[in-house]
Parts: structure tokens; sequence; C-alpha cells
């Protein structure tokens, strides 16, 4: 039932020219420079090898492409906009890196179901900005403005996640394209469904190895009326992660909840310009329809934090003082770049169930201090989530980052957590998928093999070779 190892076809001239009578000519380019662009996510990963860039535009389109590549074993890698952390979207066996940066329209607003069904393409902030205009917004928010297509393949999550839930939790129904070019489509605009097997999340965090993304039917929520945020800093990171699991657990539903480390404070204090004390900080937001909600809601999040010995805690409903804060949170990482040039970023993605938080967080920041080397700690703490961020410049600093972020991935499936929390597999925690998996990791082969027998989507992905 296991797929023998394949062997791929490199493209050649009479490939490109089938290719382009497929795809359209316009469609299909081997410009080295949008080969550069394509062949580079966000990450450290090495480069990927696409031979060509195909412009998707329709679903029809993409099929005849897949029938094509199947049936001469031409790798295929969907492309949303490369923010990936994970190599998830390099073409790491050559073949086509297949772009949906043209495929970006709203087929339907279905306001009144509180839907939309969109093309894979649109990136989620521009979503939102159009809308704004029907008071309802697509809540998952990775930071990056990733595209909806890029966002399920990876179930990606976010700041919003511990109200909203993740990419997983906001989609109703896709319109995917097999290997095979055959069209299909899983799940349905009903809430409720329970009619069959549940296809649609076996595509959601598949990271384009099962199928391809062509439409999507997503859930919305309205904006909410009013909007505060609170900013606490602790006297120790064990007080702050308290107060995390304390937030939790008071069910009072925070919109977020954010944890940076005392090192990430002062930079946002130091080049932000946002108001902190170098300490472990919480960030956090609530929604509410009436004041009265926001404002008793406040005060026993005052509370909560005064108790675990909070040093300060501001409150804000102001809506350019909050924006103000949650943009230096959203370019926290942008900002640890800028502080390090000539240097590389390493992030970890974990998460555990919310009661282990504290250890995971404690176990991270022994094992960093023993490394002794540099790392910043932040996360959807809401969720149980924690990147840390290694910064380093040479290949030495990468393999002790390495290391230590491995101790914190076997720490975090020990605690019953996951070596990614949002960022996916990809080819970065690849290692990490028999001891989080085991024998579950063969039932994916057998689906993967059963739906792409010839290996040909997103090869070198999720699976140990
Ligand atoms: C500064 C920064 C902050 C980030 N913060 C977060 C965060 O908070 N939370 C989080 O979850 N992520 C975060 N990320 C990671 C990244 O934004 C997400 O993983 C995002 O989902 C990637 O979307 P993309 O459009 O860039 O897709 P890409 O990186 O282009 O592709 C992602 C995966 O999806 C596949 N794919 C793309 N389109 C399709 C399609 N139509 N059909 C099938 N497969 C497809 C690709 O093959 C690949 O495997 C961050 C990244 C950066 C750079």
């Amino acid at each position: 039932m296991i797929a023998e190892p394949v062997m791929y076809t490199r493209i050649n001239d009479t490939h490109l020219e089938a290719l382009r009578g497929l795809a359209g000519a316009e469609n299909v380019t081997t410009a080295q420079a949008m080969l550069d662009l394509h062949n580079r996510d966000a990450s450290r990963h090495p480069a990927g090898n696409a031979e060509a860039v195909i412009f998707a535009t329709d679903a029809e389109q993409v099929s005849r492409v897949m029938a094509y590549c199947n049936e001469h074993r031409i790798p295929v890698t969907p492309w949303g906009v490369g923010t990936s952390l994970e190599g998830n979207p390099l073409a790491r066996f050559g073949g086509i890196s297949f772009s949906f940066e043209r495929m970006t329209a709203i087929v339907k607003v279905h306001a009144d179901d509180f839907q939309v069904t969109v093309q894979p393409g649109i990136g989620h902030k521009d979503l939102n900005a159009q809308l704004a205009r029907y008071g309802l917004f697509f809540p998952p928010d990775p930071g990056a403005n990733a595209t909806v297509g890029g966002m399920l393949a990876n179930n990606a999550a976010g700041i919003r996640t511990v109200k909203y839930g993740a990419t997983k939790d906001n989609v109703l129904k896709m319109q995917v394209v097999l290997a095979d070019g055959r069209i299909i489509s899983v799940g349905s605009r009903s809430i409720k469904q329970s009619s069959g097997y549940d296809l649609l999340h076996l595509f959601v965090g598949s990271e384009g190895t099962l199928g391809i993304i062509t439409e999507a039917t997503l859930k919305l929520v309205p904006v909410p009326s009013l909007m505060s945020s609170v900013v606490a800093s602790f006297p120790s990171v064990e007080a702050a992660v308290e107060a995390v699991v304390a937030v939790r657990g008071s069910g009072l539903d925070p919109a977020a909840l954010e944890f940076i480390d005392a090192r990430q404070s002062a930079l946002l204090r130091d080049h932000n310009g946002v108001d902190l004390e170098e300490a472990p900080t919480l960030f956090m937001e609530f929604h509410a329809v009436l004041p009265e909600a926001l404002d008793f809601g406040l005060a026993q999040v005052k509370e909560i934090c005064e108790e675990l010995g909070a040093t300060r805690i501001k409150t804000t409903t102001d809506n350019a003082e909050r924006a103000k804060l949650w943009s230096a949170r959203h370019h926290a990482f942008e900002l640890l770049q800028r502080l390090h040039p000539g240097q590389e970023i390493y992030i970890g993605d974990v998460a555990v169930p919310i009661s282990a938080y504290p250890d995971l967080i404690g176990f991270a920041e022994h094992a960093i201090a023993e490394a002794g080397i540099k790392a910043f700690m932040k996360g959807h703490a809401g969720d149980g989530n924690i990147h840390c961020e290694f910064p380093f410049k040479d290949e030495a600093e990468f393999a002790r980052a390495s290391h230590v972020n491995d101790m914190i991935v076997q720490k975090a499936i020990e605690l019953g957590g996951t070596a990614t929390g949002e960022h996916g597999v990809g080819v970065g925690k690849v290692r990490h998928m028999i001891r989080e998996h085991g024998a579950s990791l063969d039932v994916m082969r057998q689906i993967k093999y059963t739906l792409d027998p010839n290996g040909i989507l997103n090869p070198g992905k999720i699976f140990p070779e």
C-alpha cells in the first residue's frame, strides 16, 4: 500500500509547450526572477527548485494542469504568498510552483448566513477590508497577509484563535482539485454537518500534499462593537503564565491572550514606543456588546492579575491606543529582524494543553539559559502556544538553537502537546512526526498514497523520507 520511491520528471520544452496550451501561455513562466521569488518562503530552510511557475486562474485550468502533471510525474507545489515558516510551499523536488496570486476574487458574500465564498489567493487582510462594509470579518489572523488557501493548507491560527478558533474552525466547504485532476466539493454551507467522512478537515492542514484548494466558503462573525485591551506586567514568567491559566479559567472569554517575555517587552518599549515595563507581559483583548459587560470584564481581569502580583496593569478602550498596541505585537518579529542585521531568526512553534503551559514555559526558559544562547519568547498563550525565537549568525549558532528547540518540542509532546501549533510541518518539523504520531503516521501515508499515488503533490513534506 505504501508508495515506492518516486522518480520525478524534469520539465523540458515539450512539457512547457503542453503546459502553456493547458494553462494559457500568459500563465506559465520560467523567468529566473519569478522562480527565485517562488523558491523562498519566510523561513531559513534551503531554497526550493521550482522549474516553472504557473499562475492558477480557475478550477478547470488547475484540473487540466494536474491531470497532465500526474501523467508525466511532474511535481506540483501550491503557492499562496510564501509567508510559511517551515519551508511548506518550497518545491523541493523541482516541477511546478502553482501560484494562486491571481485567484483573489470574492465569489459571493452570504451576509445573512455569515459566510463568504472566496478564491484561495485572497489575503485575509484584503478579505476583511472588503467585508467591513457588511460589518463582518473572518477571524483567523496569522499576522502576515497570508492567503486563505495558505491558511487553510497550514491550518494557520493566531492572536484571535483563543476566542474564534483556528482556520479549521472557520471553514465550511471547499472545492478541491485532486492529483489526477478530479474536481471535488467537500463539506457544505450548513453549519451542522454529519454526512459521511469529514473530508473537509482532511484537506485542511494537509499543506497542499493531498489536493489543491480552488474555492472555500468561510464562516464570518460580526465585527465586535466594543473592544478593550489590557496590558499586565508580572514579576516573573511563572506569575504571568499562571495569570494566563486563571484568565482562561475565569470564563471571561478573551479575544486575544498573548504572552511576551521581558526581553521582547524591552524591545517593544525601546524601539516601538509602547509603554511597557521590562518584564514578562500579557496582552489581552476583550469584546462585548454592552459597555457594562466590558467594564465588568476589565474589573475581573484586573483583580486576577493583581492577585497574581502584577506590577503594572494598563487598560484601554481607546481605539487608537489599542491599535498601536496590537500593531506593535504584530510587528514584533519584524522588529527582531531589524535589530539583528546580518542574522537570521529561527522560530519555534509548540503548543500544549493550557494546564501544562507553565511547565512548558519553565522548561523552555531553563533550556535556553543552560545552553547560554539568546532567545526571545512570545506566544498565543491563551491557546497554550509558544514561539521561541533564536537569532543566529552562523551554522554553529543555528545548531545550538535547533538543539534547544528540539528539546522544547520533545517536552511539548511529553506534556500532551504538539510539535507545531500553527506553522505546520513543512520540512522543518518532519523529524518530529514519528515521535508525535507513531503508528498513525502510517495511516497518514496510506491516505496520501490513496489520493496521490504518484506522489506529485508537494513532495518531501510532512513525511520523513
Ligand atoms: C511575520 C510572520 C508572522 C506569522 N505569524 C503566524 C501566526 O501567528 N500564526 C500562524 O498560523 N502562522 C503565522 N505565520 C506563518 C504563515 O503566515 C502561515 O503559515 C500562513 O498560513 C501561510 O500562508 P501563505 O498564503 O503565505 O501560504 P504559503 O506559505 O504560500 O503556503 C503555505 C502552504 O499552503 C499550501 N498552499 C498554498 N495555497 C494552496 C492551495 N490553494 N491549495 C492547497 N495548498 C495550498 C502550500 O503548498 C504550503 O504547503 C507567520 C509568518 C510570518 C512571516
